[in-house]
């Protein structure tokens, strides 16, 4: 490590600190909009709605807390621990936490995407705006469309179009009591196949014509996000928005070139020393592997040996992902230092080739919540490749919208069994909001003295900020994953009819 370097990748990074409490939350706002009293929604104790249906079987409890208990108690069955289940007799609806305004939007969204008759037009639509260069149909140019998009899927995805939207929103969902966010910066690449096919061909004129400008609009986009994030938040970031050379360079599996060493340099600084943690992408498989390499690069240079400043994104449906994962633990322990572990499934089944992804989502299912009960025991159990020596430390992010891998997670924590304690759940703002409140009322359950305070769930949402108009192609790859996951957004429009009957219920005092 270069003595520039080390004194600020081992200062230690300060812990965080507990939330507010939900009562303190009483003047969240969710994205721009304003709500009504939140001490009074989360003090409103109705009979909890969210039913999963992430797994074909057992059959469905009929209620959420039983739902929660049921799962969490085959869960911890599964994993060989005894977990006694709280015995407390009403719990909170997790939605209670959630603006009005945030439940109707949420409604809205997830019965666009759940009906066939509406969207099929709405992709359309979307898709059209993702990608056309016409300026009518530019949000950043179009005041109409670009007010209602702002208004709706906008505000239900993203974080905000400058500094003081980007905070209005963190501190909201801070207020609700999720530790941070994770942030991200909208610009981004997506290939197409012919574009996947030039990249290896890319010669040393075409790298003339990537701009240094390229390098330089990320690396301001990238160090702003990280200036805009606080102390135990994370940034999230995407090599290949870096342009069109760093897109050569990673399918090449070469190093970035020294501007874009320079910037990523000056970007994991910037965050060590705002106590900010990176979450480096996993993208197509057309760059994964110069991905793989890069990330390693940067883990190995800042990382502690307790503690990971630099996360790798694992994509537990690629048939390979347990090789990876232990390759790179493999190596995390011989240069000491933490693996940063970002555990998804992986967002490219569309694209990426067939087979090397799983043949059923089954196995995925099993591979991810293979992958996360070994990190979390650290042991080299399947799906990581056997290994006689030490399991170095691990710092993970469960990054996931599958209620039954979140909390089959969180049992393992819970259990106070789990030799890896700095972990992270996040779910996508805008998605699977049942599963974050749960996860936040969870939190506030600890009691601070336990021992699994120590390794109590912390809940984070995956915000991305930018123009209307950046932002129009992670609007549509949300809306794909809402039309690919139709049994999830099914549930979670269900869950969001419930909270709102909840309410409606509650005013007359029938809840
Ligand atoms: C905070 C956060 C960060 C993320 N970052 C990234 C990232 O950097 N890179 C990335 O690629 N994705 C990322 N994702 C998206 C993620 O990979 C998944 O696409 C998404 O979360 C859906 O998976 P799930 O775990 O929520 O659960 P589920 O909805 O239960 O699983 C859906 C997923 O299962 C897999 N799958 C579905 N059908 C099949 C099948 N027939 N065979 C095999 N597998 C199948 C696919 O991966 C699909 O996305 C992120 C998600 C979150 C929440």
């Amino acid at each position: 490590m270069p003595p520039t370097i080390a004194p600020l990748a081992h200062r230690v990074l300060p812990r965080c600190s507990v939330s507010p409490t939900l009562a303190a939350a009483s003047s969240l706002s969710c994205s721009s909009s304003s709500f009504s009293s939140l001490a009074s929604n989360a003090a409103a104790h109705g009979r909890a709605i969210h039913t999963s249906k992430q797994r074909p079987s057992p059959p469905m409890p009929a209620s959420f807390d039983a739902a929660v208990t049921s799962t969490a108690q085959a869960s911890t069955q599964a994993v060989g621990e005894q977990i006694s289940a709280p015995s407390t007799p009403k719990k909170p609806s997790p939605l209670s936490v959630l603006p009005l305004s945030c439940i109707l939007r949420s409604l809205m969204t997830t019965t666009v995407s759940s009906s066939p008759i509406l969207l099929g037009p709405s992709m359309a639509i979307m898709t059209a705006l993702a990608h056309s260069t016409n300026p009518l149909l530019n949000p950043d140019r179009n005041f109409v469309l670009r007010f209602f998009l702002k208004k709706t899927f906008y505000a239900q995805f993203c974080a905000g179009e400058n500094e003081r939207e980007v905070r209005h929103t963190i501190d909201g969902l801070k207020a609700i009591g999720f530790r941070g966010v994770i942030l991200g910066y909208a610009k981004e690449v997506v290939l197409k196949d012919e574009e996947k096919k030039n990249l290896a061909s890319f010669d040393a004129a075409s790298r003339k014509e990537a701009t240094a400008e390229e390098i330089r609009a990320w690396a301001d986009g990238t160090l702003e996000t990280v200036r805009l994030a606080a102390t135990c938040d994370f940034v999230a970031l995407k090599f290949s928005g870096a342009g069109l050379e760093a897109l050569a360079d990673l399918a090449r599996q070469s190093p970035p070139s020294p501007a874009l060493a320079d910037a990523i340099d000056r970007i994991c600084q910037l965050a060590v020393s705002r106590g900010v943690r990176l979450l480096f992408d996993a993208e197509q498989q057309a760059v994964q592997a110069g991905i793989d390499d890069w990330t390693m690069t940067y883990m190995r240079k800042y990382n502690t040996p307790e503690r990971a400043v630099v996360f790798g994104t694992y994509q537990g449906y690629l048939k390979a992902s347990g090789a990876v994962l232990s390759e790179h633990l493999r190596q995390a322990r011989e240069g000491g230092f933490a693996l940063g572990v970002k555990l998804v499934r992986g967002a490219y089944l569309g694209s990426d080739p067939r087979q090397l992804i799983h043949d059923t989502k089954e196995d995925t299912d099993v591979a991810y919540d293979g992958m996360a009960e070994a990190l979390l025991r650290r042991q080299w159990m399947a799906p990581l490749t056997p290994d006689s020596g030490a399991f170095p430390a691990v710092s993970l992010v469960v990054a996931s919208h599958n209620a039954a891998s979140v909390e089959r997670a969180q049992a393992i924590l819970a259990s106070g069994t789990a030799a890896t304690t700095d972990v992270a759940f996040g779910q996508l703002q805008g998605m699977a909001d049942e599963i974050s409140c749960k996860l936040v009322l969870d939190a506030k359950s600890v009691q601070p003295a336990t021992k699994q305070a120590d390794a109590c769930v912390q809940a984070y949402k995956y915000l991305v900020w930018g123009s209307t108009g950046e932002c129009m192609k992670y609007l549509l790859r949300r809306a794909h994953e809402n039309r690919d996951a139709v049994e999830r957004t099914r549930s979670t429009r269900d869950a969001m009819v419930a909270e709102v009957l909840r309410r409606f219920k509650s005013v007359f005092g029938m809840a």
